[in-house]
């Protein structure tokens, strides 16, 4: 029996195939309105995922780089502005700073979490100059204006310290909550509703996916909310008038309309992806292989959402080939740190900056974790690591 199973690390057929006949029809019902830009799908979906993050307003963005694009250009970052983030993360955490001609500033990661590192943040911050409400990067001249925590895997950063330092030294927040929607951090508070902008991704494989690109920025600021509207439409305001340089960041009707179909059963979703995380730590346990297998943490009194169930292992490399081979997938998120990459090398980033991103770079390996899989399947991945590892 196990010998013919696949365990793929994302199968999304299973989720359409279970709601087909209502998320064709939600289709269709866009196509025959011929409605496609801005309707009320869209309207419908910002408010409920609004108010499911704790925000009193959504708007809708063409994808999650599109959210963490339009947030930072809210706020006026710029040619001149540094922005903090972690260096371990998807690019386009970096990548939207550096588009708008900001300098990154790539900092390592609490070993535990794969998050920001607090004390990292605080130390480059004590080494920085203020001048009145300005702090100046004295190694560049360039001023620090944003802090961009990303909840990696579905876990929040630890928050709490970093709006303090936020608040200390008169930063925005934007949270990076691409791979966290619906996750908490402690006292229940709801992950993208807590800095001043919080940027989601419906891309398909984060938990709630579109049949396409998605997105959405969440805040509380009544002025961002306006302000984000107002960019994702080349800032126009009044119709063919332009205040400033905008884009074109909007959410298409039929992704809205196929997304709200999906939302109704993500609460389902989150707590599958849990069972299955429970299994699989009571399986490594169960099979003896705690010291080789690094299950994830979560942090008391967070809620993870495990859009990914990462773990630390050795041989990591040789471990993902040997899983191939029996048809199971697994994947490095991610193989190289941002501060390491190429386009970044004018930032002067060198091995050795950020010991933790590089070091989990080396150990880190997704496995399979979406809601459907099996407890057949979820133990056929634990028996074969116990294969490799203990000869089978
Ligand atoms: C997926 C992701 C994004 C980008 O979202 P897209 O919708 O793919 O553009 C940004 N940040 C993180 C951490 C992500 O995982």
């Amino acid at each position: 029996m196990t010998e013919t199973m696949t365990v793929p690390l994302l199968d999304l057929k299973p989720q359409y195939q279970a709601l087909k006949a209502e998320l064709d029809a939600a289709m269709v019902k866009v196509a025959a309105s011929q409605m496609f830009i801005l309707g009320p799908a869209v309207r419908e979906l910002e408010e409920q995922v609004a108010a499911y993050c704790g925000a009193k307003h959504g708007i809708g963005m063409s994808s999650g780089t599109d959210a963490l694009l339009a947030a930072l250009m809210a706020l006026d970052i710029g040619r001149g502005d540094e922005v903090i983030t972690t260096t371990y993360t998807f690019f386009a955490t970096g990548g939207t700073i550096a588009r708008l001609g900001a300098r990154p500033v790539f900092l390592d990661i609490e070993p535990v979490t794969f998050n920001l590192s607090v004390e990292r943040v605080r130390e480059f911050l004590s080494g920085c100059v203020r001048q009145g409400d300005v702090v100046r990067n004295p190694a560049t001249g360039g001023r620090v204006r944003a802090l961009v925590p990303v909840h990696l895997f579905g876990q929040s950063a630890d928050l709490d310290p970093l709006l303090a330092i936020a608040s200390e030294y008169g930063l925005a927040v934007i949270e990076d909550a691409a791979q966290a929607i619906g996750a908490e951090y402690a006292h229940s508070r709801r992950l993208g509703g807590i800095g001043d902008i919080g940027c989601l991704s419906f891309f398909p494989t984060k938990n709630l996916g579109a049949f396409g690109d998605a997105g959405m920025c969440v805040t509380n600021d009544d002025a961002l909310a306006a302000r984000l509207r107002q960019l994702r439409v080349h800032g126009m305001e009044p119709r063919y008038y332009h205040a400033f340089v905008g884009g074109n960041f909007r959410l298409d009707e039929i992704q809205a309309a196929v997304l709200l179909v999906k939302f109704r059963h993500l609460e389902a979703w989150h707590a599958a992806r849990q069972r299955n995380a429970a299994f699989y730590n009571r399986a490594f346990a169960a099979a003896g292989l705690t010291d080789r297998v690094q299950t994830p943490v979560a942090q008391p009194g967070c809620r993870h959402v495990y859009n990914q169930y990462v773990v630390r292992v050795p041989q990591r490399d040789e471990l993902r080939v040997y899983l191939a081979g029996r048809r199971i997938g697994a994947e490095v998120y991610y193989p190289l740190p941002m501060h390491l990459q190429q386009c970044f090398a004018d930032l002067g980033g060198r091995p050795g900056d950020c010991p933790e991103a590089e070091r989990a770079a080396r150990e880190t390996l997704a496995l399979p974790i979406y809601p459907e899989l099996t407890e057949a399947q979820l133990q056929h991945v634990v028996d074969s690591i116990a294969d490799f590892y203990c000869g089978a």
